[in-house]
């Protein structure tokens, strides 16, 4: 159990304790590495280029013609550009105050505070407990195939489709998806559910509040294989499993809560859970050894002070 402690103080410590840990296993996306040119010699090249001009100006004996006057141009009108205007956030506000309360590492997420997003209808959209989606945000859908009729963004559902026609060519499993788009109301009965059935402690590390599940984007999938339609934790182990993990960037997925990167999503690892960002964030994710969407945006959740 977590203290009470000035937001200061644990921001601070908050920072520490992330920077410790982030050396444990996930890779954070640098976003440092270029190298400034050096301010010595661009001065030197400078006084050279003053030396030289004073010794030219010195050796000529010429007089010098007046210039004739150049007539100064007229203004050409130019389009006044519009300013861009920056979106001011907007975030939900925790409905239990009195600071983040953290169970063994995991904050519940109606004790924090969460913006919400600007693009949900971005496939690649960051959402977890800190950045929540519009109450209001339905996207469009279509039903998957290989599925419990479950519905997803067509654009999710098609690379769906062949991510199981590639894997059931490839290795002969015959991928099923068992959870795709739920909507907001859905999540709300999870939740609410899941405190009942598993406790508040487990379900801050399990299962994801309404608007901060990747669920209602229509973009997350809980799959396992046809012949066994349950959502089990070791999927991802399994020979399909590992298909998946293996070749699921090529169509555009990531597995969204790897092992031991809890600390970073905020959830626990479900060996069962993918989602669709596209294909350009996923292989980018892939090539730089890139766990986690958030380390993708340099987003990790804060930590608590861990006392
Ligand atoms: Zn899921």
């Amino acid at each position: 159990m977590f203290k009470a402690i000035s937001r200061s103080k644990r921001i601070g410590i908050l920072t520490v304790v992330l920077s410790m840990l982030m050396g444990v296993s996930c890779t954070v996306k640098d976003s440092t590495g270029i190298a400034s040119s050096s301010g010595t010699s661009s001065s030197a090249a400078t006084q050279a280029s003053t030396s030289s001009e004073a010794t030219t100006a010195a050796s000529s004996s010429e007089p010098t013609p007046s210039p004739s006057p150049t007539p100064s141009p007229s203004p050409s009108p130019t389009d006044t550009p519009s300013p861009t205007p920056t979106p001011v956030p907007e975030y939900i506000e925790p409905i239990i105050t009195g600071g983040a309360v953290w169970y063994d590492g995991y904050v519940d997420p109606r004790t924090v505070r969460a913006e919400i997003v600007s693009d949900p209808n971005n496939i690649a959209v960051l959402v977890n407990k800190y950045y929540a989606q519009p109450q209001s945000y339905v996207p469009e859908l279509i039903y998957a195939k290989y599925s419990a009729n479950q519905q997803l963004r067509p654009e999710a559902a098609d690379a769906w489709e062949q991510l199981h026609d590639a894997c059931m060519a490839e290795i002969g499993e015959d991928l099923y998806l068992i959870s795709g788009y739920r909507s907001w109301e859905t999540q709300t009965y999870s939740f609410n559910n899941a405190i009942t059935r598993r406790g508040l402690d487990k379900t801050c590390c399990k299962n994801a509040y309404p608007g901060r599940s990747e669920h209602p984007l229509g973009l997350a999938l809980d799959i396992n294989i046809k012949s066994d339609p349950e959502i089990r934790d070791n999927f991802v182990y399994t020979k399909a499993g590992q298909w998946v993990l293996e070749n699921g960037y090529k169509y555009g997925f990531i597995w969204r809560y790897p092992k031991d990167c809890g600390y970073i999503t905020g959830y626990g690892v479900e060996g069962w859970h993918f989602r669709y960002v596209g294909i350009d964030v996923a292989t980018e994710m892939h090539d730089n050894n890139i766990m986690t969407l958030e380390e993708y945006y340099g987003k990790p959740q804060v930590l608590p002070h861990n006392e």
